[in-house]
């Protein structure tokens, strides 16, 4: 037999979604008629824009005549995706970036799982507590992040920066040199955003630190308030350190049509063996045409036409449908004095368990009294012990039946 990564026997199961399903299905084979709302899974439900549809249409058009057929595409994505990135994404936000600093990729979670094979095995690297997965997998199954340890759920080499209560949900500046810092604004799970003010300080860090920020914007059509960045090239100096991620997912509804894109600034550089600069771009560019052929035509048609004057009007008419839901869950849990985070400028709402129950108690409770589902924050790392997470994605019917029936549980 060959001998395989190790670094894959060190991982924990993924426990999260499969036990949520496994107890909703339990639930469902003991109570056959019930009516379960699910708030729990971050998948959005509405249709595509029609305008999306209409450019993926005449897309697939032209793929059937030979004069407009095409093949293999630019590796690094088509120039009016990548141009009506520039100019909407970050020119709109004073940002300049160069037509090589973008590349279109089939989404972040890729990208932002795929782009830590640049760093060296011994990187140290910080992560927020509780986290989106991906980013301390993708590290423990590189070797960086150590062993796991199951009582505290925590990998020996990752910093984690806790985000907590106190401190507003905001990390605190790792204690120890760090080489990477992953960040995820507006925040899943929490649903919580940094403002410029907050953002800088992390920048300043990474500045006088020589460390990288890999800035996860996943959520950026949520933001809301003016204080609030959509991109951390909004913040002086940070274009020569942070590499930025993102999404046509949430944005536009692409969970399934699968489209982002992410950005390295060619100022953004690591050290090589004897200590000279190396371009991360450069090394970005290298590993994508290695491994990656581009995202299909017809759905890269598709991104652009988010960028039209309907397409920005259409999206943002599902990105307000999908923040009505989160107000709806916020307003109404604080009026039945439950502690409430996030959902003004994110799709996710950070319920505190009342009565110091734990994060699986609660889901229990919600399933079996309420017959709703959630995410145990637990899930996400040992900080969102304590917590639950309610996301916005379901019907707004559904969501205010899935709330009344929380007003009307036993407590
Ligand atoms: N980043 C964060 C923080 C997410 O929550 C998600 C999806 O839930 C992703 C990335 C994945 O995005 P994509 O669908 O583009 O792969």
């Amino acid at each position: 037999m060959i001998p395989v990564n190790n670094n894959y026997q060190k991982l924990p199961g993924s426990y999260l979604f499969a036990e949520v399903a496994r107890r909703v299905k339990a639930y469902k084979q003991q109570n056959p008629d019930a009516d379960v709302i699910s708030l729990g899974i971050g998948d959005v439900t509405r249709p595509l824009c029609l305008v999306i549809i209409e450019a993926m249409q005449s897309a697939v058009a032209e793929m059937g005549k030979s004069e407009t057929f095409r093949g293999y595409g630019p590796d690094f994505g088509y120039d009016f995706l990548v141009n009506a990135i520039r100019e909407n994404d970050y020119k709109a936000h004073g940002v300049e970036l160069e037509f090589d600093e973008v590349f279109i990729s089939d989404g972040a979670k890729s990208d932002t799982g795929n782009f830590q094979e640049l760093f060296g095995e011994e990187c140290r690297v910080a992560v927020p507590n509780p986290v989106y997965p991906v980013y301390v997998d993708t590290n423990a199954m590189a070797g960086r992040a150590g062993t796991y340890d199951e009582n505290s759920a925590s990998w020996s080499r990752l910093t984690y920066l806790p985000c907590l209560e106190e401190n507003g949900f905001v990390p605190e500046l790792p204690k120890e040199k760090v080489d990477v810092i992953y960040l995820c604004y507006p925040n899943n799970p929490t649903g919580t955003v940094l403002t410029r003010f907050q953002l800088k300080k992390f920048v300043d860090y990474a500045l006088e630190n020589e460390c990288v920020i890999l800035y996860d914007a996943a959520y950026r059509a949520f933001v809301n308030n003016p204080d609030v960045p959509v991109t951390i090239y909004e913040i002086e100096g940070a274009k020569k350190v942070a590499v930025e991620f993102n999404s046509y997912s949430k944005t536009a509804g692409f969970t399934g049509t699968r489209c982002g894109y992410c950005v390295v600034p060619h100022s953004v550089m690591g050290a090589g063996e004897d200590g000279t600069p190396v371009s991360l771009n450069a090394m970005w560019k290298r590993r994508q045409s290695t491994k990656f052929n581009g995202v299909n035509y017809v759905v890269q048609r598709g991104a652009a036409a988010v960028y039209s004057p309907e397409g920005k009007k259409q999206t943002q008419e599902a990105i307000d449908f999908y923040l009505k839901n989160a107000m709806y869950i916020r307003e109404s849990l604080k009026k039945l004095g439950l502690t409430v985070f996030g959902g003004t400028d994110a799709p996710y709402v950070w319920v505190k368990v009342p009565d110091g129950e734990n994060s699986w108690g609660f889901f229990d409770k919600l399933l079996n009294e309420c017959k709703v589902v959630c995410t145990p924050g637990s899930g996400f790392g040992s900080c969102g012990e304590g917590f639950i997470r309610l996301t916005a994605f379901n019907t707004y019917e559904k969501t205010v039946e899935a709330c009344r029936r929380i007003s009307e549980m036993p407590r």
